[in-house]
């Protein structure tokens, strides 16, 4: 069902990486998703190759295309099976050097063994970050807080910035420090945090140059930023292009590759970039109901064939990008 915005008159911008006034459009991108009328230009930055929409929604009208139902919105949600927290402690401490505060069972051990080298990879497990003792982290763009949830039982001293007031309330519920606006609004303390995460959050940021500048700032030196986003460098974005589900149009402003997201990095001062591509968020069964018609769209469509491609979609490699980088131990504070 499409709904009808008030019409937004869009802005061209220069690059937000790399602020070069030259850029290319590429195609045009629509909404699968969530229903926004309208399509949404897509243009190469010529200085630095980064894509993004250009022009664009103005950033004060950005939040009129989230709808309420978006999913950081909604409230937060944990498996408790012991099992499986029991057979995850042990592979946060093979993985991230947590200590393991809780008796494991033997079938958690036997499950650690046997699903531990999958789990391992898989996308949710890659959003952990590596232990600190008695550190701070702050999480940008942090939803509804979830993640916070997770990293203060392992130990953490947790923050988060939010720009959506609903997902801001539903990490507040859940007792968590969230300051409702952008990073550098916060104005947080130089050096506050030994770990700043962006975890699907880079792409929504209309001025990503200068917010790396500030987790730059508030990252202590020798500190880390973890920085999750869509792989705009995948098979998938180059074989679908404007059906590619990762547009999310238009909600996503920029599109990153490892090498566009590695200059932004290092731009900021960050260095030793490590990238990985954890398995899933592809997109893959969003992707191939918006490219396909007819005959074969029914058939994705189709109630199990639908459930096997989302299942499958957890597997899929390279779909998003994991970027982890260091502030220089001898930067200044
Ligand atoms: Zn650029």
């Amino acid at each position: 069902m499409k709904t009808t915005k008030p019409t937004v008159t869009l802005e061209r911008v220069r690059c937000g990486v790399c602020g070069s006034g030259a850029s290319t459009h590429q195609f045009d991108a629509q909404d699968f998703i969530y229903g926004n009328a309208g399509i949404f230009p897509v243009a190469r930055c010529e200085g630095c190759g980064v894509v993004f929409m250009n022009p664009r929604i103005p950033p004060a009208e950005i939040g009129t295309f989230y709808p309420q139902t978006y999913y950081t919105n909604l409230a937060q949600r944990f498996d408790t099976a012991a099992w499986k927290a029991q057979a995850m402690a042990l592979l946060l401490r093979k993985e991230y050097g947590y200590p393991v505060t809780v008796p494991v069972s033997l079938l958690a051990r036997v499950v650690a063994v046997l699903i531990g080298p999958v789990w391992s990879r898989l996308a949710w497990f890659r959003h952990n970050i590596a232990n600190v003792p008695g550190g701070s982290v702050l999480d940008v763009g942090c939803g509804n807080g979830a993640l916070l949830t997770i990293y203060r039982r392992l130990g953490w001293k947790t923050s988060g910035t939010e720009v959506g007031p609903d997902s801001a309330a539903v990490g507040r519920q859940a007792g968590h420090e969230i300051f409702l606006g952008e990073l550098a609004e916060a104005k947080y303390t130089s050096g506050n945090f030994d770990v700043v995460t962006l975890w699907d959050a880079l792409e929504h940021i209309h001025n990503p140059a200068e917010t790396m500048a500030e987790v730059f700032r508030v990252c202590r030196p020798g500190g880390h930023v973890y920085v999750y986003v869509p792989n705009f460098g995948s098979g998938y974005a180059r074989r679908y292009r404007d059906r590619w589900y990762m547009f999310t149009a238009p909600l996503h402003y920029y599109h990153y590759s490892s090498e566009t997201l590695g200059r932004l990095l290092r731009q900021a001062g960050f260095e030793a970039v490590d990238f990985r591509y954890p398995l899933g968020g592809a997109g893959l069964h969003p992707t191939l109901c918006a490219a396909t018609g007819g005959l074969l769209n029914r058939l994705v469509a189709y109630g199990p064939l639908a459930a096997l491609l989302r299942f499958a979609d957890r597997l899929m490699p390279r779909g998003h990008l994991l970027a982890i980088a260091r502030r220089p131990a001898s930067s200044l504070p």
